[in-house]
């Protein structure tokens, strides 16, 4: 394993040399997605300059080649889940990802009266796709509600999981505007000693936190893929191998059949009965490195690094008159959300961008949990491995300076 030393990181990042608004760019919104390393760049260009080709269809070399990577990408990334390649679905993403698993599984498994318990801060990726199919089949979405510290109310779990009519369990590893780490481990014990479905959304806790699928016990896992350094247009589902033998597809078309004719279809066995059509080959490449350069390091020094830095911006933050930060659990990612009393969060987040630095305002895609935290929009910086010391204290010096100028 590579010792982690952020200078060197900051090396195998192309983009960070880049200005933004004419400043040294201070990129703090990785909770959006990340940026990419030359290998995940280099690997994406390579494949359509040496390897382009359709997978699964050709018997020439170039297509060998193409299909080659493809399946190395899948093995790479199924390793260091700990997981069976059949078990590792290419998806476009977290949202496609959680939408395969309701629809697939959800319509198949849930029936009228059930009822899936979500958390009140779920993404819109792990509420809108529930609501759909639980509207279809006649079930009932129960919410766990957030505490004011912005962690789960875990009484409330151990209160409903039980409960016969509960199914199904999905929740998030980590609040993508909290940043609060949730017990999945514990959740998910709790929930299979009832024999209840558990989906995590792993969309924030794979850039952050190491995840084998196979001790952790839940049914499925999903997470998108550019959030963890890779390409955009590509993520994973990982599944348990009986339950998507037993699933119908999500989408039909070339690639996931077995045989097809006008009586009827029979289809490919997992992961391809779930990969219709032709995938994104390059993007699936790209992740595999982006797997690949992560694994070089150590997620708990990467993972001391990002939190001092999330240290060093909320100290200084919390110096400022009206500064309020939302989700203060102790057990948390580098995320830090926070409102600014008098100064709305776009206006702030404008402020910030011609100084250089890339902060996210806005629902976060949280609207209810919004509701709960009672704004309509909060400001987010959210560290990764690139970022430095000197990006927390820019941070803090321009939020300073912002106050004293829009208030
Ligand atoms: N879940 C969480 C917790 C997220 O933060 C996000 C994206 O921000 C998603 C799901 C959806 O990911 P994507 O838009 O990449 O599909």
């Amino acid at each position: 394993m590579k010792t982690f030393n952020v200078e060197e990181v900051i090396s195998d990042f192309p983009i960070l040399k880049r200005k933004n608004r004419g400043k040294h760019m201070v990129f703090l919104d990785n909770a959006a997605t990340s940026q990419k390393p030359d290998s995940v760049i280099d690997a994406i260009s390579h494949y359509y300059r040496e390897s382009n080709s359709n997978v699964h269809r050709g018997v020439y070399e170039l297509a060998e080649d193409a299909e080659n990577l493809y399946h190395h990408s899948r093995k790479v990334i199924s390793q260091y889940f700990n997981v069976s390649e059949r078990e590792t679905i290419f998806v476009r993403g977290a949202t496609e990802g959680l939408n395969l698993i309701a629809h697939s599984f959800g319509v198949a498994h849930l029936k009228k009266g059930d009822e899936v318990i979500i958390t009140e801060m779920e993404h819109h990726a792990n509420i809108v796709p529930w609501q759909i199919v639980c509207e279809k089949v006649g079930a009932n979405i129960l919410v766990c509600p957030t505490l004011p510290d912005g962690s789960l109310d875990r009484e409330w779990i151990s209160g409903n999981i039980s409960k016969e009519k509960v199914k199904l369990i999905s929740l998030t590893a980590i609040s993508n505007t909290l940043g609060t780490i949730n017990p999945i481990a514990e959740i998910i014990f709790e929930a299979k000693k009832y024999g209840k479905t558990v989906v995590i959304d792993g969309a924030q806790s794979v850039p952050h936190e190491r995840t084998d699928f196979s001790k952790l016990g839940c049914d499925f896992f999903t997470f998108s893929g550019h959030k963890v350094f890779g390409p955009m247009g590509i993520g994973v589902v990982l599944g348990k191998e009986k339950l998507l033998n037993d699933m119908s597809p999500y989408q039909g078309g070339g690639d996931m059949i077995d045989q097809v004719s006008f009586d009827g279809t029979t289809f490919a066995r997992a992961p391809q009965k779930f990969e219709a059509g032709t995938p994104n080959v390059a993007g699936a490449i790209g992740l595999g490195k982006a797997i690949e350069y992560i694994s070089q390091f150590s997620m708990g020094d990467i993972s001391r690094h990002e939190h001092k830095l999330y240290e060093i911006a909320k100290n200084g933050l919390s110096e400022i008159n009206g500064f309020l930060e939302h989700g203060t659990t102790k057990n948390k990612a580098a995320v830090l959300s926070f409102t600014i009393e008098g100064i709305h969060s776009h206006d702030l987040a404008s402020f910030l961008d011609a100084q250089g630095i890339a902060i996210r305002t806005g629902h976060h895609c949280c609207q209810p949990l919004m509701k709960f935290l009672g704004v309509d929009a909060t400001a987010r910086a959210s560290f990764a491995m690139y970022n430095t010391e000197e990006d927390s204290e820019r941070l803090v010096e321009a939020v300073k300076k912002a106050v004293s100028i829009l208030r």
